[in-house]
Parts: structure tokens; sequence; C-alpha cells
């Protein structure tokens, strides 16, 4: 009750005096991460890290951004995009109403909208985070920037659903459904994609992941692809779905 008489306060002043408070650093905007200023080309520090994690995925054709906490080139222009591709003025520069977008575009867990920690944690069977090529923080740190590209292939397909088949999984899970025991899977790098009641098909997703920043794609006619496009975000690129044309 308190929180419903706090909210419906909050959203009076807001329509009292909307503009200078939307002005304003919002203040706990998101449950999992706020940013507290502008960030532009030359920016540095952990909140660009952040939002180049989000991001990534607007970066371009074959482009695998870098997540280092330095607004370069690469940050504008996926910026740019990512704002052209939600409606937003389309500047390179990440104020309030960028930020704005991506709070509405993740949950609380940090997780994009679209997709779940429940879909891409242990294979298996296993569920958690262990038992892979890294620690289990980093293996949610992959998860989470694979996701997020995940979360930007699913807008450019027309916001056509996809679901994760597989993500990270432990060691002996990739060698038990006959990886290496090695793969990008095990580092949580790695998503297994398909078409959710054939709004997308496995060819558009594997050529659209050209556009995510995804290094490896492995589609139809490529050995065990037939069923599911695999995509990480390893550095590189190996692509190949012939059945696409790729
Ligand atoms: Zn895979």
């Amino acid at each position: 009750m308190l929180t419903r008489i706090s909210s419906l306060i909050a959203t009076m002043l807001l329509a009292i005096s909307g503009v200078v408070l939307l002005s304003a650093p919002p203040a706990n905007a998101d449950a999992c991460y706020t940013w507290g200023r502008t960030l532009r080309s030359g920016t540095t520090g952990a909140d660009v890290s952040e939002l180049q994690e989000r991001v990534a995925g607007w970066a371009g054709y074959g482009v695998n951004m870098a997540i280092d906490g330095s607004y370069g080139p690469q940050t504008t222009q996926a910026v740019k995009n990512f704002q052209a591709a939600y409606g937003l003025s389309a500047d390179g520069v990440a104020g309030p109403n960028t930020f704005a977008k991506i709070y509405a575009l993740q949950d609380a867990d940090c997780s994009p909208l679209h997709f779940s920690w429940a879909e891409v944690d242990g294979g298996c069977g296993a569920g958690g985070y262990s038992g892979g090529s890294v620690s289990a923080t980093t293996v949610k740190t992959n998860l989470l920037r694979s996701m997020w590209r995940a979360e930007a292939l699913r807008h450019r397909l027309g916001d056509k659903p996809i679901r994760v088949t597989s993500g990270f999984r432990s060691q002996a899970c990739d060698r038990s459904v006959g990886g290496s025991g090695t793969g990008q899977h095990t580092y949580g790098r790695a998503l297994d994609l398909v078409p959710v009641n054939g709004n997308s098909t496995f060819c558009t997703i594997a050529k659209g992941a050209r556009y995510i920043g995804y290094g490896s794609i492995f589609g139809p006619g490529y050995p065990d692809h037939n069923d599911h496009v695999h995509v990480d975000i390893r550095s590189g690129r190996t692509w190949s779905a012939p059945n696409c044309g790729i």
C-alpha cells in the first residue's frame, strides 16, 4: 500500500513538474544499474562499460565491439544505431533518454527484457554457473553480454520471439552432448537460438546475427546445426550457414 501511495505521489509530482524532473539524473531508475551522468565520445569509466555491455549488439555489421570502458568511435556508432532502432534522436551521446530506454529493456535481475537467466543457465538439467572453463562470475558476465546481443537481434528481426535452447554448459555437460568440453558454451559466451512459432526462421536469425557482434555464427548447412543457430561472442569472424548463403 505504501509503495502504491509513493508511486502515486511520484506520478503526480512528475505530472506537475515533469520537464524539470525528467532532465535530472534518474534516481534509482533501475534495480540493476543506474547511470549518474551523460556519457559521450572521450568519456571513460565503469559506467561506460555498463553502457557498452548493453549496446554492443548495435555496433554494426561484423563489429564485435570491445567492452573496455572507453567511449570511442565504435561506442558512438553503437549508441547511434541503438537510438535510431528505438526511435530516439540518434546523436551518439548517451543521456537520460537513452538510459530510460535501457532501463525499460531490462529486468531487475539485469537480464534483458526478452531473455532470462533461467533460459541460459547450466545445461543438462544442472542449472547454475559452475563447472565451466572460467569462474561462475565470469560465466555470468559473459552470458549477460550474449543475452544483450540476443536482445538486439530480436529487435532487429522485428521483435519476433527467439528462444535460447542452450546457453552455459559445464565441461561435463558439454562433453555429454558431444562437445569438446572446453567450447564457447563452457565460458558462457555462446547461445543456441531457435525461432518461436515460425515468426523468424533459422536463416533470418543467422543472417541477422552478422550485424550483432557475434564472432561465431553456425547455422543451417553447418554440420549438426540445422535445428538451431549457434552464436558466440568470441573475437574474430567464423561464420558458416551454407544453406542461408553464409
Ligand atoms: Zn552452440
